[in-house]
């Protein structure tokens, strides 16, 4: 029975992944998620059902378009795979739960921010507020009605207190320090793992940061050297996520090890 969910799982997450890379890349664009239909951007070519199968298509057709053989980024057949293991990481973490309905939920933000931040700089408002309101139907079947008012109390703490955060880096570096999207996004960050956990996130979030950052810098070819910060801070939360860090385990490990 478990091979059926992992399955099922797995399917789940690559066809989602591959719905999310395209909300991801067109919705910051203005552009519409399901028009026009998936095309080849060099001739134009409308991809056939065949040619929309998660990873598999890629496989089969090497890599290229069938059409012009113009060469397929390898982006997406791993970014679809990303996302179809995240999905079976979590169900074996969670179980078949309502804790995994909830990791599932952050896990697709998470995908469709690394995909819209990397590219334009942008987190999506609509992606958190979708977002949002699918963990909170999440929180209120897992701890009613307090578990809802509770998180949106260490949604708004954790927001106010990177707000206030952006402010002081803006004064101290006489130039936007950080981007409104992280804020906002940290109020999502807060609802999900406690206003305590999300400024944590920020400190991982920093110290994946330095290599990782130089990284992208390669990988982008970046001629404006900007690099977004809020990729790093979903890689942290998922962190958190996945290993089932809390702000009292946390103490624990700083107790004991002083
Ligand atoms: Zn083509």
């Amino acid at each position: 029975m478990d091979l059926y969910y992992i399955i099922i799982l797995f399917l789940l997450g690559i066809n989602l992944g591959s719905f999310y890379n395209v909300v991801g890349y067109r919705l910051p664009k203005g552009e519409s998620i399901v028009f026009p239909p998936s095309h080849c951007p060099k001739c134009d070519h409308q991809l056939s059902m065949l040619e929309l199968i998660p990873i598999f298509s890629y496989i089969i057709q090497l890599g290229k378009c069938t059409k012009c053989k113009t060469k397929i980024s390898l982006f997406y057949p791993f970014f679809e795979l990303l996302a179809g293991l995240l999905f079976v990481l979590a169900y074996f973490i969670f179980g078949f739960s309502i804790e995994l309905f909830i990791a599932l939920i952050f896990i697709s933000m998470t995908l469709i921010i690394f995909i819209s931040d990397y590219l334009y700089y942008i987190i999506l408002d609509e992606v958190l507020i979708v977002a949002s309101g699918l963990l909170l139907i999440g929180i209120f079947f897992l701890d009613g009605i307090l578990g809802v008012g509770t998180a949106l109390f260490n949604g708004a703490i954790s927001f106010s207190i990177m707000f206030l955060i952006k402010q002081l880096g803006d004064f101290i570096f006489k130039k936007e320090s950080m981007g409104g999207g992280d804020i906002k996004l940290m109020f999502v960050f807060g609802l999900t793992f406690g206003w305590e956990m999300s400024l944590i996130s920020i400190f991982i979030a920093s110290f994946l940061g330095l290599p990782l950052s130089i990284i992208m810098l390669y990988l982008k070819n970046n001629k404006d050297r900007i690099i977004p910060f809020g990729p790093f801070l979903c890689i942290a939360a998922l962190i958190i996520l996945f290993l089932k860090i809390d702000i009292n385990s946390v103490m624990e490990f700083i107790i004991t090890h002083n």
